[in-house]
Formats: C-alpha cells, structure tokens, sequence
C-alpha cells in the first residue's frame, strides 16, 4: 500500500490534518515510524511531517523546562537545563538511535521501549497537546488514554526540574550493554523533608504495556526515612498490582522475579 507523505509549515496545521485521519501517524525521528514503513504496517496510510523547527525547543523558566516533543535524545544530553535528565537520554538505544529518537516519540513506543517517558512520569510532567487551543495534560491521563485517544500531536512536555538532583534516581536493566532494550526501567523521585520521603513518585518502563506508577512503592515509601528498612518493605511490593508483560526480552514471571533487586539497588545506591 502507497503511503502518503503530508508536510505542513505549522504546527496547528499539522495538528489538524492529524486529528482528521485515524490513518495518518506522525513523524517523529522516525525510528520507529519508518521502521514501520518497512515492514510495510497496514495500520497508516498518510505520514505526516512539520517543518517548524521550534518543535525541537528547549526552554526552561524558574525551576520548569518544557521540552519541545521534536528534541532528540542527544539535545537533551546536549543541553545544560537538562543535565537530570541526560543519564536517561544516553540510555536510549545507541548514538545513531539517539541522534533520532525525540521525545515526542518516546511517549508513543510501546512496551519494552518508552525509558524516557517512564523518566517523565516519575517526574510528573504535563504533556501539551498542539491545536487551535493548546492544553496541557498529565502524563498520568495522557498515558491512560494513548492508545485509544484521538490522534492528537504532542507540541511539547513540560518538567519540573527536581530542587535536590539526589532525589531524582534511574536504572536500567538490560541483557545487552551496553545499548540493549529494557528489561525494566525504574525512575524515582524521592525528595526528603526532614529526613523522611515526602511525595514519593516511582515508576517503571517495559512493565506494563505504558510506563506505569509502581503504587504500592510510593505507598511503602512516602512519609519514611529512606532507610534499610523502608526500602526492604518497598521491595517486598515491587510489582504489587501490575502485570508485567512476557516479551522477548523475558517473561511476566521473570520481571517479577527480579523488580524488587533492583529497585532495591537504586534505593540503596548513594545519593549523589
Ligand atoms: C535500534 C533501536 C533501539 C531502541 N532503543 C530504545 C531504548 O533503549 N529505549 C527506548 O525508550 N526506546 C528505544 N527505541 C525506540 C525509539 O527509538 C524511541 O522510543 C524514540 O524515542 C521514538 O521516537 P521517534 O521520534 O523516533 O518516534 P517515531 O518513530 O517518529 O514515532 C513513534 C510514534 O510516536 C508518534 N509520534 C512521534 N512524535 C509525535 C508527536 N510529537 N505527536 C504525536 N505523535 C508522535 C508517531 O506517530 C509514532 O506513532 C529504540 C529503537 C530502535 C530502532
């Protein structure tokens, strides 16, 4: 089947032709759009693309820095506002991938990929929708309502930069280094008030068919010191009220096996 190939000067422009045609996908970096395109997906038959480059801007005001959806992995890396983020962006896939790979995109990728995005979510980032009026969602919602929602195009994420960098942790566990796919991410925001966890916020990739809050943690940790014993019961209900997938990289069974080892690794791991 043809595939037809629509590029816009505007972004509202673009925004529209999007949301008319549940068969047009946008383009993004195109890592996995176009891979799409070669194993010939039925499920499109319109890409559709926009020149305006400050879809790629990165702005940041007080402690908040808004992403534009078309920053690659590697302006992200690049960018000073961002450095929280950077040791996130250098693990998706590898430079060739990275020098692609936007952050629009990475709220799209289905499970095991969307590491960053699970970044975002532990962060609670606002996702902002393009279109005649331009609003903002939380990550939460827009995770939700992703795979059923209207075709809508992401302008941007907005982020709250974390006020101590030691409260922000990510790991990422894979077979193959040091580029492999997720067997899981975990990214937690942990900030302190005296001394204990206040608004804990932990969630996982490549555990649910979204990235996805791991509740249970957040509940076993807010309010405690961040000690050996907060994270031992925190490990404990590692994967309690998920359904981790089975994929090639490994089963339900073997990522609940292994959820509570790490996320007690990156709870004990020092605070930088
Ligand atoms: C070899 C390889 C390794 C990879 N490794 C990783 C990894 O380690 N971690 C990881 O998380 N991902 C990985 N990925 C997946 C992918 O590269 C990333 O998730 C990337 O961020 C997707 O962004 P993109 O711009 O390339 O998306 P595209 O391919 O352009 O688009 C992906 C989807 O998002 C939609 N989309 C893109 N931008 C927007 C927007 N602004 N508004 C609305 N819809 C939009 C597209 O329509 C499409 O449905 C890998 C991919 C490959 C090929």
């Amino acid at each position: 089947m043809p595939v037809r190939v629509e590029t816009y000067d505007r972004i509202e422009d673009a925004a529209r032709a999007l949301s008319a045609s549940r068969s047009a996908r946008f383009l993004g970096g195109g890592t996995l759009v176009m891979r799409a395109v070669n194993e010939a997906d039925q499920s499109f038959d319109t890409i559709i693309r926009v020149r305006d480059a400050s879809l790629r801007d990165i702005r940041a005001e007080g402690d908040r820095v808004t992403i534009g959806a078309g920053a690659t992995m590697s302006d992200v890396i690049a960018n000073r506002e961002l450095a929280f983020l950077a040791p996130v962006a250098r693990a998706v896939g590898g430079p060739a991938v990275r020098n692609m790979a936007t952050v629009g995109g990475n709220l799209f990728a289905a499970s095991p990929y969307g590491d960053f995005t699970a970044a975002l979510l532990a962060l609670g980032a606002t996702v902002n929708l393009a279109g005649a009026v331009s609003r903002g969602v939380a990550i939460e919602d827009f995770l939700r309502d992703r795979d059923r929602g209207a075709n809508a195009l992401v302008q941007s994420v907005t982020v709250q930069r974390p006020h101590d960098a030691s409260a922000f942790r990510f790991l990422k566990v894979s077979r193959v280094k040091p580029k492999g796919v997720s067997v899981m991410s975990i990214a937690a925001y942990l900030p302190l008030s005296g001394g204990r966890v206040s608004g804990a916020r932990v969630a996982y990739g490549a555990m649910g068919p979204t990235p996805v809050h791991a509740v249970a943690v957040e509940r076993a940790l807010d309010g405690q010191p961040l000690d050996a014993a907060a994270i031992e019961r925190a490990a404990a209900v590692a994967t309690e009220g998920l359904d981790p997938p089975t994929d090639a990289l490994a089963s339900s069974w073997y990522r609940r096996q292994v959820a509570g080892v790490h996320l007690k690794r990156l709870l004990t791991a020092e605070r930088r």
